[in-house]
């Protein structure tokens, strides 16, 4: 049953838009090496006779070969990028935790993230971690294995680790999503290395911030830094540590209004940072872009409905149902963006060069034709000129003969004459 309904939602995810742009321009990549590859063996066999092929033609198409197969390694690997950010405790670990259905990210007191975590999905059925500038897969076995590994490896704030999770266990990894979670913007004073070195080729950026309190200036600053390098960066607001501000139910009345209030300030602070300071987006769309959630409720509903629980069993606080909502709605709008962006930026390009490669080799091709039809048309003007003047000749010996046997008709009648002349004589 559990598999059928991965099923359902990997048809109806809107990162099918993305994964099914892989396959076929990855597709499209192998058809042009193919036409490639034929178009160099053509030109290797005739390469020998000069005067069809230029040296610098069978130059020009074999290095083409090389293009598309680099071309081809970076689109096997192309993958969607999302980064979070947020100061320290705001929740980052646990809202991708939430994400990918399980506690892969230690998160907590004692677990700051203190460099870059990449969480990527792996063929294998092992998760494994390799630190910046080794080769060595190191085994992960529990979250707080991985926790220690991360303290005791020396690592500088801005190295990347990169952990791989078995794809089959997680939808969002099998379809290409790449997580990176980020050590807290209030710690760091490096962020044009941050940004230089882990944000250039994201698709979006989540800002984890909390609800508790406002948006802070060090939150703020790394974005608009972010949009100085990036044109137009898509970014998601997440208020999480929603489920702070759950009323008591005794209360009921006063508190939600109040609750309301405070979502009404934050959300107007959020649009007004997205649409007005950073202008990335009109307000309208500012407001599809902010979300309030509780990340640490939806990872233990997640938990539970794995292991066939009912996600509101438990104590759960009130309106749980609601932020559980927006939660899968935030993901939903996510899934929408990040695969219409990662095709536009990954694919766009490489579309028009594999345009500009096949467009060159068949404007060579067609070079190479009109070459041979004119040399053959030559060819055959010559063999005319020989013709013409054989048949010229013939007609001239026929001509020749002619006259020569009428000279020498003339001469022998000449020579009877004169011979019966001088007998009668
Ligand atoms: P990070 O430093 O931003 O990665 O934050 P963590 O994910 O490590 O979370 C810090 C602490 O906040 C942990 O103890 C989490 O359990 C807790 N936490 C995370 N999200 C929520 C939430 O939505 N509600 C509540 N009440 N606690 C949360």
């Amino acid at each position: 049953k559990q598999s059928r309904t991965n099923d359902i939602r990997t048809e109806n995810s809107p990162l099918q838009i993305f994964v099914k742009a892989k396959k076929k321009i990855n597709d499209i990549f192998l058809e042009i090496d193919d036409y490639v590859d034929d178009t160099v063996r053509f030109i290797d066999s005739l390469k020998d006779d000069h005067k069809i092929i230029a040296q610098e033609e069978v130059q020009k198409v074999e290095a083409y070969k090389d293009k598309v197969q680099g071309i081809r390694y970076v689109l096997k690997r192309d993958h969607m990028k999302v980064a979070f950010f947020g100061r320290t405790s705001n929740g980052k670990s646990t809202v991708i935790n939430a994400m990918l259905r399980d506690k892969i990210l230690p998160s907590g007191i004692g677990h700051t993230t203190n460099c870059f975590l990449q969480v990527e999905g792996s063929d294998g059925e092992e998760p494994y971690l390799i630190t910046e500038g080794s080769d060595i897969k190191q085994p992960v076995q529990s979250v707080g294995q991985l926790g220690h590994a991360l303290c005791k490896e020396k690592l500088c704030e801005s190295n990347l680790v990169r952990i791989f999770w078995p794809k089959s266990k997680c939808l969002l990894l099998r379809d290409d999503v790449v997580f990176v979670d980020s050590p807290g913007v209030d710690v760091t004073p490096n962020l044009d290395e941050w940004i230089d070195k882990h944000c250039l080729d994201a698709d979006v950026f989540v800002l984890v911030a909390n609800a508790e309190s406002t948006l802070m200036l060090a939150e703020k600053n790394f974005f608009h830094k972010v949009s100085t390098k990036l044109s137009k960066p898509n970014i998601f607001i997440l208020n999480n540590r929603w489920d702070a501000s759950a009323s008591e139910p005794e209360f009921l009345d006063e508190q939600l209004d109040e609750q309301k209030e405070v979502r009404a300030q934050h959300q107007d602070r959020a649009v007004d940072f997205l649409a007005r300071e950073l202008r990335v987006y009109n307000t309208k769309d500012a407001e599809e872009r902010v979300f309030f959630v509780s990340a640490k409720e939806t990872l233990q509903a997640r938990l539970k409905e794995q292991k066939g629980e009912s996600a509101h069993s438990g104590a759960l606080a009130e309106g749980f149902q609601n932020r559980y909502f927006e939660f899968q709605d935030f993901e939903r709008k996510f899934e929408e963006c990040i695969s219409k962006s990662a095709v536009k930026t990954k694919f766009e390009q490489h579309t028009q060069r594999g345009k500009h490669i096949s467009t060159e080799i068949r404007q060579t091709l067609n070079e190479i034709l009109d070459r041979t039809q004119k040399m053959k048309a030559e060819q055959m003007n010559a063999q005319k000129e020989v013709r013409d003047k054989l048949n010229f000749t013939e007609q001239q010996l026929i001509l020749l003969t002619q006259e020569m046997k009428d000279k020498i008709h003339r001469m022998v009648e000449d020579v009877e004459q004169r011979v019966s002349k001088a007998l009668n004589e």
